[in-house]
C-alpha cells in the first residue's frame, strides 16, 4: 500500500533540513509529491519545469520506466549483498560498462554512495598510491578556491567554500589552495570558455615551489567549479594543470560529480577539454539522482601499485557497506544504457548553441551582470547588493518556483542545468521564466 502523496505532515520539525534555512523554509514549505521526464509536481498540484535535474543529477529526466523497472526486478531478485570479500554480478558489469564511456587508461572503479564519499575515496587513493611507491612525504593535497568537493573532512579541507568550513575546526592539515578563475572584470558574458585566465595554472607551479613537489599527493579540481556558480575555465588552464602535476609526479584528481555523465556534452569535462586525470571522482549521473551511488576511477597504474603483496591479504583498507549495493548497480547499468539508447551523453553538444543563445539573451535584464554556459550548464550572475548578503537570486528562484520553473541559486547567482532531455522549446520556457523572475525582483 502506498500512502497519498499529496499528503503533507503537520509537524515538520523533526526533519533538520540540508543546506536549508529550515526555519524559513518550515513557515512555507516547498514539496514535491511526484516528477515525470521534466516536470515535478508540487504538492498543490502545479507542474514544475525542472531547470537543475534535480540537484544537477537527473540527467535522463524522472521516473524513466528502464530505471524504475531495473530498481523493483533487482529489490525482488538479489536486494543486498556483503560488500568485503564477497561481490554480485551487477557491480562488475557496471564497472565495466564505465570504464567504456570514460576516458582511456581510467581502467578501474571504486563503488561510493555519494559524491562526497567519492572524493574522500580519491584523496585516500592518493594519499596511499603515493605511499606504495615509495613516496610517503607527499602528504599534501591542494585544491582551489571556489572549489566544491561535497561536505566531508577531506572535501571541505580541500575545497575553498568559506561558509562550509568555518563552523568545523581546523580540518585536514597539509592543504593548500589555487585560486579560482572567475574573473568578471576580464570574462564577463563569455560564450563558453572565457578568453583570459590560463596562466591562472601557474599558481600551482608557486605552490609547488612553496611546499617542494616532495611534499605534494594530489591537486584536486573540477572541471568546470558547479556548486559555486558554474565557473569555467579559460582554454589550456587544465591543459596547464595536467602538465604540471605530470611534471613533479603529482597526481591530478578532476571531480566530475557534476559534468560527468553527459552535462558537457561530452561524456566527461575529460572529454570536453581533452585532459585525462589520474583519478576521476563521480556520482550523481551515474544513477540518474535516482539511488545513491558514486564511482571513483582510477588509472591501470595506480590500482597495479596496489596488487603488489601476498595474494591473500586486502590491498587497500576503504570501503563502504555499500559499496556496489545491488540495486544502485541496477540502477546504474539502467541508466547508462539509457544514456546511450536515447544518445544522451552527447546531447548537450547538439542543444549548447540554443542553450546559449537562449541564456544570453537574458544580458540587459535587470541585476544581471554576467551570464555564463557551456554544454547544457549554465548561470546567471546578479550584481550584489552592497553592504548585505543579497536576497536577489533567492527572490528570483521564489518567483520561478511559484510560476512553475525550478532553477537553483548559490548566493548572487542562478545556476541551470537541466535533463539532457530537455527539448528546445522548453530552453525557452526555461530562459523565459529566468526573464520573468529577473524582472519580478523588486
Ligand atoms: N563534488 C562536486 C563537484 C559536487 O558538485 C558535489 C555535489 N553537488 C559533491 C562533490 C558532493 O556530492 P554529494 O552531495 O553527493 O555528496
Amino acid at each position: 500500500m502506498t500512502s497519498s502523496p499529496s499528503v503533507v505532515p503537520n509537524d515538520l520539525g523533526a526533519f533538520w533540513m540540508p543546506f536549508t534555512a529550515n526555519r524559513q523554509f518550515k513557515q512555507n514549505p516547498r514539496l514535491f509529491v511526484a516528477a515525470k521526464d521534466m516536470h515535478y509536481t508540487t504538492s498543490d498540484g502545479r507542474q514544475v519545469l525542472d531547470g537543475t535535474a534535480g540537484l544537477w543529477c537527473v540527467n535522463a529526466g524522472h521516473a524513466r520506466p528502464k530505471i524504475v523497472e531495473a530498481i523493483a526486478n533487482q529489490a525482488a531478485e538479489l536486494d543486498y549483498a556483503p560488500a568485503f570479500q564477497m561481490g554480485h554480478p551487477k557491480a562488475f558489469e557496471l564497472a565495466n560498462r564505465i570504464v567504456d564511456i570514460a576516458p582511456e587508461g581510467l581502467n578501474h572503479v571504486l563503488f561510493t554512495n555519494s559524491g562526497s564519499e567519492s572524493v574522500e575515496t580519491a584523496l585516500k587513493v592518493a594519499l596511499a598510491y603515493q605511499k606504495q611507491k615509495g613516496q610517503g612525504s607527499r602528504t599534501r593535497l591542494i585544491g582551489r578556491e571556489r572549489g566544491y568537493h561535497g561536505v566531508n573532512f577531506g572535501g571541505i579541507s580541500v575545497g575553498g567554500i568559506v561558509t562550509n568550513r568555518k563552523m568545523f575546526g581546523t580540518l585536514l592539515t597539509g592543504v593548500d589552495h589555487m585560486p579560482h578563475t572567475h574573473n568578471l572584470s576580464k570574462n564577463a558574458f563569455s560564450r563558453g570558455l572565457p578568453a583570459h585566465g590560463a596562466e591562472l595554472a601557474d599558481e600551482l607551479e608557486r605552490i609547488v615551489t612553496l611546499h617542494d613537489a616532495s611534499t605534494i599527493a594530489a591537486v584536486i579540481v573540477e572541471p568546470v567549479a558547479g556548486s559555486t556558480g558554474v565557473l569555467i575555465p579559460p582554454p589550456d588552464y587544465l591543459k596547464r594543470l595536467r602538465e604540471i602535476t605530470r611534471k613533479h609526479g603529482i597526481l591530478l584528481i578532476f571531480d566530475e560529480v557534476i559534468t560527468g555523465y553527459g552535462r558537457l556534452g561530452t561524456p566527461f569535462g575529460a572529454d570536453y577539454f581533452g585532459v585525462t586525470p589520474d583519478i576521476m571522482v563521480t556520482a550523481k549521473g551515474l544513477t540518474n539522482g535516482v539511488i545513491p551511488m558514486g564511482a571513483v576511477l582510477v588509472s591501470s597504474e595506480i590500482h597495479d601499485a596496489f596488487m603488489t603483496g601476498p595474494e591473500h591479504l586486502i590491498e587497500f583498507f576503504h570501503g563502504y557497506t555499500y559499496s556496489g549495493n545491488p540495486i544502485a548497480s541496477a540502477a546504474g547499468l539502467a541508466t547508462l544504457e539509457t544514456y546511450k539508447e536515447e544518445g544522451l551523453l552527447t546531447r548537450g553538444a547538439e542543444l549548447a548553441k540554443v542553450w546559449e543563445d537562449g541564456l544570453h539573451s537574458l544580458r540587459g535584464e535587470p541585476h544581471v551582470i554576467d551570464v555564463r554556459n557551456i554544454g547544457l550548464v549554465g548561470a546567471i550572475e546578479l550584481e550584489p547588493i552592497a553592504g548585505q548578503p543579497t536576497k536577489r537570486a533567492f527572490s528570483a528562484f521564489l518567483h520561478a518556483y511559484e510560476n512553475g520553473l525550478l532553477i537553483r541559486t548559490t548566493g548572487d547567482i542562478i545556476a541551470l542545468s537541466p535533463p539532457l532531455i530537455v527539448s528546445e522549446s522548453q530552453i525557452g520556457e526555461i530562459v523565459d521564466g529566468v526573464r520573468n523572475a529577473l524582472r519580478s525582483i523588486q
